[in-house]
């Protein structure tokens, strides 16, 4: 009985899981991070009218909006999903080889017409290392000779919809598929087919031009991660936050876009990176519609993890990307925090140099 309190408690008290996308030049990171969110970043970022935090979040009510088709009864316990979007970013190589726990999930994007590529494999190589669950979402389906589009339906739902010859073809493409990640010594499966999660990774067919398959990649990103990760997801109070980016930003002088993975932020908090500082603003974009319109941001007094966020304060100029950034508790030495920092941005900064 007990502890069937305290995993309900747990249950309750769980953060957001934080996922990254992965995967070769053109596969359609981008499009698919668009597509989850309705908007255009791609065409909106070659206008240079949008302004990135380098993570999106999505609210549990939005997750289960869009997956309502496939009447999963399954209660989403998590408050959302938090998703790193700087795929193709500098400073994420970086965060990808410090190994940090900043991902709890990632979602591995092959393109269907290609199979696996170079970066593919590098990218596997980097989960493989890191012990880092995925999903593979396998793009582009629609452009199987003769896909009939089913704007955003579940992939089942859509693959009944399409010819004996497609079905043929994705067939054919998805076995060659699973060879080559056999080949790389990895077993993979259509997700509605793998009864073995955990040991066999699932692949989600999708679409990032006409939504198909995208309800499935959300539900199961979700699912999988709540039930497997109970424990790395119950939020703790002890304050675990990477810097993503710094940049300037019109308006606010030098920012610093950073990945709350655990506790929370306050306006005015202390924070101590390579400088010593506090936090002026804490800003988020609008959620859902975040890249929209330019300068608008929401400000906070507080933010709990898992959050993306933008903060403001005098002397970011000298925070490094890919660095940790620690808070002066009540109770802390400042000088420890200040060792701690300078431990991690030595860290940080060897390893840029030998790459
Ligand atoms: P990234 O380099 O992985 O971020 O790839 P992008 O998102 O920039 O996509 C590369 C190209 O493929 C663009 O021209 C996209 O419009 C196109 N693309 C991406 N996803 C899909 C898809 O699901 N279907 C089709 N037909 N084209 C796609």
């Amino acid at each position: 009985l007990v502890s069937e309190a305290t995993s309900k408690q747990s249950e309750d008290n769980l953060r957001s899981p934080i996922c990254c996308i992965m995967g070769h030049v053109d596969t359609g990171k981008t499009k698919l991070l668009d597509c989850i969110r309705g908007t255009n970043v791609q065409e909106g970022e070659a206008g240079g009218i949008t302004q990135q935090i380098g993570a999106t979040y999505f609210p549990a009510e939005n997750i289960r909006e869009r997956t309502k088709e496939l009447k999963a009864d399954a209660k989403l316990k998590v408050p959302g999903l938090l998703v790193i979007d700087t795929p193709g970013h500098e400073s994420f190589t970086n965060l990808r080889s410090r190994g940090s726990g900043l991902c709890d999930i990632a979602i591995l994007v092959v393109d269907i017409m290609h199979g696996l590529e170079p970066q593919t494999i590098e990218s596997l190589n980097l989960l493989k290392m890191r012990n880092t669950e995925f999903i593979v979402a396998l793009n582009k389906v629609d452009r199987l000779y003769g896909w009939k589009v089913c704007r955003n339906a579940p992939i089942v739902k859509a693959m009944k919809q399409q010819s004996k010859d497609l079905q043929n073809e994705f067939n054919m493409r998805l076995t060659q598929i699973i060879t080559q990640f056999k080949e790389q010594g990895l077993n993979t499966e259509l997700y509605y087919k793998n009864k073995e999660m955990g040991e066999t990774f699932s692949i989600v067919p999708t679409s990032a031009i006409s939504g198909e398959g995208i309800p499935d990649l959300l539900l199961l990103l979700v699912q999988w991660t709540q039930k497997t990760m109970v424990e790395k997801l119950t939020y703790s109070s002890e304050m675990q936050c990477t810097v993503l980016e710094v940049k300037v930003v019109e308006g606010h002088g030098t920012t610093i876009d950073v990945v709350l993975v655990n506790g929370v932020l306050h306006e005015g908090d202390q924070i101590v990176g390579p400088i010593v500082t506090s936090i002026r603003a804490l800003l988020t974009p609008h959620p859902m519609k975040e890249l929209r319109v330019k300068g608008t941001y929401l400000h906070h007094k507080k933010i709990k993890a898992a959050m993306g966020i933008k903060i403001t304060a005098q002397g970011l100029e000298h925070a490094i990307a890919g660095t940790g950034l620690y808070v002066v508790g009540p109770d802390d030495d400042i000088e420890d925090v200040k060792d701690a920092a300078m431990e991690d941005m030595k860290t940080v900064m060897s390893r840029i140099d030998k790459s």
